[in-house]
Order: C-alpha cells, then sequence, then structure tokens
C-alpha cells in the first residue's frame, strides 16, 4: 500500500482515468481511489456512436488502459460503485454499500448523463438513449433489425446515430425542434451543410417539430406523434405520426452536478471550479462534462462536453490537486464523423457572437475551412475534410488579432498570413 495522502476520484470514465494517470505521472506515491458507478473499466465514448457502434470497432479498443494498468500503478479501482455522498466536514465520500473512504483531495469527473424526453410513451421499452457502452451495444442491435428509425434531436449524437442507421440500410427520419441540424452550434450557415449531407443520404427530416408522445403498442415503441397546431381556443389538433421500429433521443445531457450540489459546492450548470479546477471547497477539483471552470484566455465559465477536453482537463485538475501552479486554457475542440465526412472544430463562440462567417475551399464538395468571425477576429473554426490544419487554425484563435477575411477565403494563402491587424 502507497503511503502519503489520498486522492479520490469520482467517476471511472476517460476523465477520471487519466487524471489518475497524470497524478502516477507526476510522481503523486499516495493512494489514489477511483470510485465509477459503471461495471466496466473506464473506457472512451466517441467510438459508441461511430465504429463501434456499428461493429466495426473491437471492443478492446474503447478502453482508456487496460484492466492490468490499474493495479500495475497501485490504482485502487472501484467499479460497479455509486457515490451517495460528500461528507466535507469529515472528508469522506459515502458509498451505495455504505462504506465511506476518506480523503486528503477530491476529484470530481462525474461527467454528463442523457436529457430525458419529457413526453407520454418516452419510457416505453424500445426507446434508446446513448450514453455508455451497453446503450451503444443495446443501440447496434437494436438498427440490425430494425427498418424505421426515428431519431430525436439533430445534434453530434443524433446525426451520428442517423448516419450509422443508415448504414445498417434503416430509413432514417429525424426531428428537430430547430429549423436546421447543429443551428445552435453552428449557425445556419454552417448547419446547412450537415443538411445537406443527411438529405444526400435520403434521411428525412422535420425541423420546427416538437414531439407530442412516442406511440407504443404492446409495451413497444411504434412511432413518434408531432405535436400539431392548436385551433382558437387552444385545443390540440394532434400532430402527424412517423413510424418507426425503434425511437432513438439524443437531445442533449446534463452535468452530474447531484453530488456537489448536495455537499453544497458552487453549481452553476456544472460544478463551478477556477481555472486550477478548484470548486468552492479547496480540497474538491472538478474536471470534465461535469465541470463549468473560468477560461482565463476566454474570460468566462465554460462547461465543455467533449473528448479533448476530458483527456486535458482531468491531467490539469491533478496537477493542480498536487500544488502545481495550473490555468488550464486549452481551447475547446471537438470532432465528429458521419458517412464520409470527418470534421474538428476548434474555438468558442458565445451565443449569437458572431457577425461572419468565412468559408476556405469548397463547400459543396465538403472540404473546406469555417471560420467565425466576430469584429475581424476568429472565434473558431472547423476544418471539413481538409486535415493538418487545426493547430494553425487553434493559433489563429489564440492570437486574438484581427484576420483579413478575402485572405482567409483565399486557399492559396497561407493562415498564418490572413492575420492583419492588432
Ligand atoms: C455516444 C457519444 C459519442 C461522443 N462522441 C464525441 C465526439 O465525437 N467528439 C467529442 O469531442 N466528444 C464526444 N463525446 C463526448 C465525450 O465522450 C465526453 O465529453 C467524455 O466522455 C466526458 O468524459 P468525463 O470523464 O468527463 O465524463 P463521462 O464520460 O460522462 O463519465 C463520467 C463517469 O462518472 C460516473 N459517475 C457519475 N456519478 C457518479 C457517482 N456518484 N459515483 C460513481 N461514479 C459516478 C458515470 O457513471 C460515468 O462513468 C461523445 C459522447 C457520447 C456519449
Amino acid at each position: 500500500m502507497p503511503a502519503g495522502p489520498t486522492f479520490v476520484i469520482v467517476g471511472a470514465s476517460l476523465g477520471g482515468a487519466r487524471a489518475a494517470e497524470a497524478l502516477r505521472d507526476e510522481g503523486f506515491d499516495g493512494r489514489i481511489v477511483l470510485i465509477g458507478a459503471e461495471a466496466h473499466h473506464p473506457y472512451e465514448r466517441p467510438p459508441l456512436s461511430k465504429d463501434y457502434l456499428q461493429g466495426r470497432a473491437e471492443r478492446q479498443s474503447i478502453f482508456v488502459h487496460d484492466d492490468g494498468w490499474y493495479p500495475e500503478h497501485d490504482i485502487d479501482l472501484r467499479l460497479g460503485t455509486a457515490v451517495t455522498a460528500i461528507d466535507r466536514n469529515l472528508r469522506q465520500v459515502g458509498l451505495a454499500s455504505g462504506e465511506t473512504v476518506g480523503y486528503d483531495k477530491l476529484l470530481l469527473t462525474t461527467g454528463a448523463v442523457p436529457v430525458r424526453l419529457p413526453v407520454p410513451g418516452a419510457d416505453t421499452s424500445g426507446v434508446r438513449y446513448l450514453r455508455t457502452v451497453d446503450d451503444s451495444e443495446r443501440l447496434r442491435e437494436t438498427l440490425a433489425s430494425a427498418s424505421r428509425v426515428a431519431v430525436v434531436g439533430a445534434g453530434w449524437i443524433g446525426l451520428e446515430v442517423a448516419a450509422a442507421a443508415r448504414n445498417a440500410g434503416a430509413a432514417v427520419t429525424v426531428i428537430e425542434a430547430a429549423e436546421l441540424p447543429l443551428l445552435g452550434v453552428l449557425g445556419p450557415e454552417a448547419a446547412q451543410v450537415f443538411l445537406d449531407l443527411h438529405r444526400e443520404h435520403d434521411v428525412d427530416f422535420r425541423l420546427g417539430a416538437q414531439v407530442a408522445e412516442i406511440v407504443a403498442s404492446a409495451g413497444a415503441a411504434t412511432g413518434v406523434r408531432l405535436a400539431g397546431g392548436t385551433e382558437t381556443g387552444g385545443t390540440e389538433t394532434g400532430g402527424t405520426e412517423i413510424s418507426a421500429d425503434a425511437v432513438v433521443i439524443g437531445i442533449g445531457v446534463a452535468p452530474a452536478t447531484g453530488l456537489a450540489e448536495a455537499a453544497g459546492l458552487g453549481v452553476d450548470r456544472g460544478v463551478r471550479a477556477d481555472a486550477a479546477l478548484r470548486t468552492s471547497d479547496p480540497v474538491i477539483y472538478a474536471a470534465g462534462d461535469a465541470a463549468r471552470a473560468y477560461h482565463p484566455l476566454l474570460d468566462t465559465y465554460l462547461r465543455v462536453e467533449h473528448w479533448s477536453n476530458a483527456r486535458h482537463q482531468p491531467v490539469a485538475a491533478a496537477r493542480s490537486m498536487l500544488g502545481q501552479d495550473v490555468a488550464y486554457d486549452r481551447l475547446p475542440y471537438f470532432f465528429s464523423d458521419q458517412y464520409d465526412l470527418g470534421m474538428e472544430y476548434s474555438g468558442y463562440v458565445p451565443p449569437g457572437g458572431y457577425d461572419r462567417v468565412v468559408f476556405r475551399g469548397d463547400v459543396g464538395k465538403r472540404e473546406f475551412i469555417a471560420f467565425w468571425l466576430s469584429g475581424g477576429r476568429v472565434l473558431a473554426g472547423m476544418n471539413v475534410n481538409v486535415w493538418d490544419v487545426n493547430d494553425q487554425v487553434q493559433e489563429l484563435i489564440r492570437a486574438g488579432r484581427r484576420a483579413d477575411p478575402e485572405r482567409l477565403a483565399n486557399p492559396d494563402i497561407p493562415l498564418p498570413e490572413t492575420v492583419t491587424g492588432a
């Protein structure tokens, strides 16, 4: 048993595993207890809606480390174990079994959970959400036999599932409350690219549509009824019914903040943390999808629910737990794969925060970079089927200087030479 203090990590997924790894890499020789509610060793989620869902990746490939890594690094890994409470006075966490584990420092990497669709019938068996490897395996089985799939929500998960379902040969209808898929993240200019992509693959879209009910027969979902209009006097006219033998809901995730809230930590749409990933309790830290941390470069509190953040932010939290001087300021980054479209997005655009989108390359062929600008400064960039440019895109954003839109749009001008002003 290692000597020294005990660091407890709650949430044994990518974030938790990366923090444990960083603590050992940094030479921490105290006790590390990594506690996870899921029965599986820590794994990565992006393949769950892509290659793994489509049966094109081996199960072994999704794990962060092989099983032997944890004992080899003296990580006390408790799987299938939910932490039910944090006692900040006694500095201990309570487990569902009734056991307690004391900590000198505590890290919360509790992640996020899918938002449930609040309509009648949403609990019917056959209605699928996608967050865990078990969800992905169940959905893969469903897609293997479904001939008509309804996807509620045209965000990243919904669109990736739509692509997987089309690849599996099912007819797909995507139902989305906004007027375009991904509208909130990308804005109308670039969101249109994803609508065109999926339409070319014969996905049927119901945009600006609300789900009123999941229709079921004999306990299994048979479709989705859309909310209809209302007659004068407010009487529901009843809406269209879309039949489906599988209904997948991807309407977003909510940070898992219950433990933090019950313990009286600062919570505001995520566990609030400073740039060193410390919460309102100086011995408790938070990182990954669960955390809303202060971002020094962007000068705002930000909760990032993406893989790259879950890889890097917990490493910074681990260093901070060891007393190192940390200010986590990596730019938000994410990626997606749908059919033959691969993309990376870097940066952050606050809601309504851009005044211009510049495209560089061939949008029709879906080989381009899109830049979101405000006052001439690049806030974010998305490269679509164009590779090895992400570092340069990030440099443009980090530089915070004005770029010339005409030069930015010209693929013959190297990106660093598009910066013109202060
Ligand atoms: C299907 C899917 C596809 C994705 N694809 C992409 C992608 O293409 N690109 C991208 O950038 N991002 C993608 N993401 C997002 C990315 O996977 C997440 O950002 C990342 O998993 C967050 O890691 P995390 O460790 O912070 O939290 P999570 O992965 O959510 O893990 C949190 C863990 O904590 C556990 N836990 C919670 N509360 C407790 C408790 N009280 N006690 C014990 N354990 C607890 C949970 O069971 C869970 O295992 C995808 C996510 C999903 C679900």
